[in-house]
């Protein structure tokens, strides 16, 4: 792997800036957790600096510099998730509307050319997209070399694993929900918890680490299977991180009551009887971390009761090139239309640097003027 190329840890990989034995704790117990205690309204009113920032890192009027960037590589998938796709899929994308990877890694590069720093290659299922390791391969040659990785639902991980960290990923993510196989069904409309579980293993053993394993939380569905998450970080070795629902499922089914929150996930811990320390975090972590019982990490991330809108560092890239500051955005910038018309750098540069600049403060979940993207997250690229 390449880390030695990446002197500073990045603010979304989750990845301890320390060894586990001197990972910095606070003395905080968790009935002082570290996060924002307000849920404001955002002022999503764009500061009163007039002029388009047009050179260094791309920056925001709000001051955010975006140096962490979401690329899909495809909207299809071999699951039906309930909180993200409805049980007959979407229509999907027809082929020639997607990057290629020819374009996906011009694009790409440009944006590390613009200081982005983390790649995270998502979908849609990313491995579904034929021979994915040869856009890792392509990723891999970009200088500086980004740091990589990849969220997936693991079901063709196991198979492709060590394809991929020979291509050059780093580490990867998988979403796991449900580690009861009736349930797992339910949540994913299919029966590939083994499979899943599987591909855990393969990513361990190939390397991908620290692998994180991503579960949302859903009051009612498997909001009770949280301490055994917890158990998993500490017997597996991975970083578990609980993620609020967020309402971005295709069905529209959201309610916020279905929402099992960060506060909620920590009492539940500690009623089953779990010590839960909070960990220091540095940059803009969309995470909070804790170490349970002294070894398994956690991280909470709390998108809907408090959101980290004002530290956002990120960035998407739909899987037909659209550009989209905010998983939330309500407009996409085109970029692959002009890179098919032959745009150079220096014109893609500025539609890049004028989409960031008009970022907007904030994405006001649960608030009255929240307005819903047309778009499920397998769509946008989670
Ligand atoms: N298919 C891959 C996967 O599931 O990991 C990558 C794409 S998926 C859209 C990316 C992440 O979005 C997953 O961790 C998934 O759990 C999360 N996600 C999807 N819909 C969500 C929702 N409504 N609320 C919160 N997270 C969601
Ligand atoms: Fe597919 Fe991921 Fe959406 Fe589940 S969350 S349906 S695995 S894209």
């Amino acid at each position: 792997m390449h880390s030695d190329q990446h002197p500073a840890p990045n603010a979304d990989t989750g990845k301890p800036a320390q060894s586990k034995k001197s990972e910095k704790k606070t003395s905080q117990k968790t009935s002082a957790i570290p996060l924002p205690r307000t849920r404001k309204n955002t002022n999503n009113k764009q500061s009163d600096r007039p002029d388009l920032h047009t050179g260094g890192p791309l920056l925001d009027t709000f001051a955010r510099v975006a140096d962490d960037l979401r690329l899909s590589v495809t909207d299809r998938c071999n699951l039906r998730c309930m909180y993200c796709m409805p049980a007959d899929g979407l229509p999907w994308l027809p082929r020639t509307e997607l990057l290629t990877y020819e374009e996906a890694t011009r694009l790409t590069a440009l944006f590390v050319q613009l200081g982005v720093r983390t790649i995270r290659v998502t979908g849609g299922e990313p491995l579904v997209r034929h021979n994915l390791h040869i856009l890792i391969a392509q990723l891999n040659a970009i200088t500086p070399r980004p740091e990589l990785a990849l969220t997936t639902n693991a079901v063709l991980l196991e198979e492709q694993a060590d394809k991929l960290a020979e291509a050059g990923l780093d580490r990867v993510n998988v979403s796991l929900d449900s580690l009861q196989q009736d349930r797992f069904i339910r949540i994913t409309r299919s029966d590939n918890l083994e499979k899943v579980l599987r591909g855990i293993r393969a990513a361990k053993a190939a390397g991908l680490t620290p692998v994180k394993v991503n579960c949302v939380v859903m009051r009612g569905m498997n909001a009770d299977e949280v301490p055994a998450f917890a158990r998993m970080a500490q017997e597996e070795g991975c970083i578990v991180r609980f993620i609020e629902y967020m309402p971005l499922d295709a069905d529209g089914q959201w309610k916020e009551k279905a929402v099992f929150t960060a506060e909620e996930i920590l009492d539940s811990l500690e009623k089953a009887g779990h010590d839960v320390v909070a960990l220091s975090s540095e940059g803009p972590h969309p995470a909070s971390r804790f170490l349970v019982d002294g070894e398994g990490q956690i991280g909470i991330i709390p998108s809907v009761t408090r959101p980290f809108c004002s530290t956002c560092n990120r960035l998407r890239i739909t899987a037909e090139g659209g550009l989209r500051t905010c998983l939330f955005a309500l407009e996409e910038t085109n970029l692959r239309d002009p890179l098919r018309a032959g745009s150079n750098d220096a014109e893609l540069e500025a539609l890049i640097r004028a989409a960031v600049w008009k970022k907007w403060a904030g994405h006001n979940i649960g608030m009255p003027d929240f307005v819903k993207p047309n778009k499920s997250m397998s769509q946008i690229g989670g």
